[in-house]
């Protein structure tokens, strides 16, 4: 029986834990992300004390980004241009890879998740979806024929350009590089620059959220004509406000106007734009997926 670790490392908190699955999760540590040297040591002793009680099979990090996820590059695993202080052009897959000696599969949190979700979650057996993040940031992953999407790089379904609604009190956005993408029009701190408080705080009746499940509906009805998902998982803090979830459905399909000629839109979209099947857990668990497609050598 094979044994798989997985980090979750997010710009904010590391999640380690080994495992094989939802109902096998082992050992969970937490801890606060600092600097590279730090917090990847952390994790380095984390995994060397695990495997010294039982070998592990490979490794799976889900990582926030820009990160080089392509295999053969010279900086495959490195976490490259982030704004985040001290960590832009960090090795962090390779560095684990060669001081335990096993497999390390590295790819974006968000397709970290997707897979996840797609092993045990909300999108199980599907071979063409997205997991969107609306959180501190807006990403996106998933897979497309099978395999998760990569490209170039990897997708930044957060920073599709969007048009500013004319009501909006704060029409130039919050990107610091594009103001009115997806991501600064719709994140978390976005909700609580136009609003003036957080967006955990706001009521249901509040009109922030009719805007937000605009922006939202917006970006999916993009990315809806671009990718044709079978489904689109939608987690992170902001989509904790379950009211979203119609709101987004009914925006989604009227934007659309009938044009994508599908009975998952036209008439069962409750069960096309959905929550996460792994609630917050589909982080770390999309670790250990990612370590077992590793081990499996996909
Ligand atoms: P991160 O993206 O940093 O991993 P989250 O997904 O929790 O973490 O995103 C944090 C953002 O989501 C913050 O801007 C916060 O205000 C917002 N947020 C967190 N929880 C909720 C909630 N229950 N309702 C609405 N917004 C939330
Ligand atoms: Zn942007």
């Amino acid at each position: 029986m094979s044994l798989f670790g997985a980090i979750e490392a997010g710009g904010t908190k590391f999640v380690c834990a080994v495992g094989t699955n939802p109902n096998d999760l082992r050992n969970e540590i937490r801890f606060p992300t600092t600097s590279p040297d730090e917090t990847i040591g952390r994790a380095l002793a984390y995994f060397k004390e695990q495997a010294a009680n039982e070998p592990l099979d490979a490794i799976g990090i889900a990582a926030f980004g820009p990160l080089d996820p392509t295999p053969n590059s010279k900086t495959w695993g490195y976490i490259t241009t982030t704004p985040k202080p001290g960590w832009a052009n960090t090795d962090f897959a390779g560095l684990l890879q060669r001081e335990l000696g096993v497999p390390v599969g590295f790819d974006t949190d968000v397709n970290g998740a997707a897979l996840g979700e797609h092993r045990w979650g909300a999108a199980l057996g599907l071979d063409n979806f997205i997991y969107l993040t609306i959180g501190t940031g807006i990403g996106g992953g998933g897979l497309m024929n099978g395999k998760l999407m990569h490209g170039l790089i990897h997708p930044e379904m957060g920073h599709i350009l969007l048009p500013p609604r004319s009501d909006d009190p704060s029409p130039g956005g919050f990107c610091p590089y594009h103001g009115h993408c997806l991501e600064g029009m719709a994140n978390g701190p976005a909700i609580e620059k136009r609003w003036g408080a957080r967006a955990e705080t706001l009521p249901p009746d509040h009109p922030a959220w009719e805007l937000e499940a605009h922006y939202l509906a917006t970006g999916l009805a993009s990315l809806i004509c671009t990718l044709s998902p079978q489904r689109i998982v939608m987690g992170g803090g902001v989509m904790e406000q379950l009211h979203l979830f119609p709101l987004v459905r009914q925006k989604t399909q009227a934007l659309l106007n009938g044009y994508v000629q599908s009975p998952a839109i036209l008439e069962q979209i409750d069960g096309y734009i959905v929550p996460p099947g792994l609630g917050n857990r589909a982080g770390i668990l999309g670790a250990i997926a990612l370590a077992e497609r590793t081990a499996n050598g996909e």
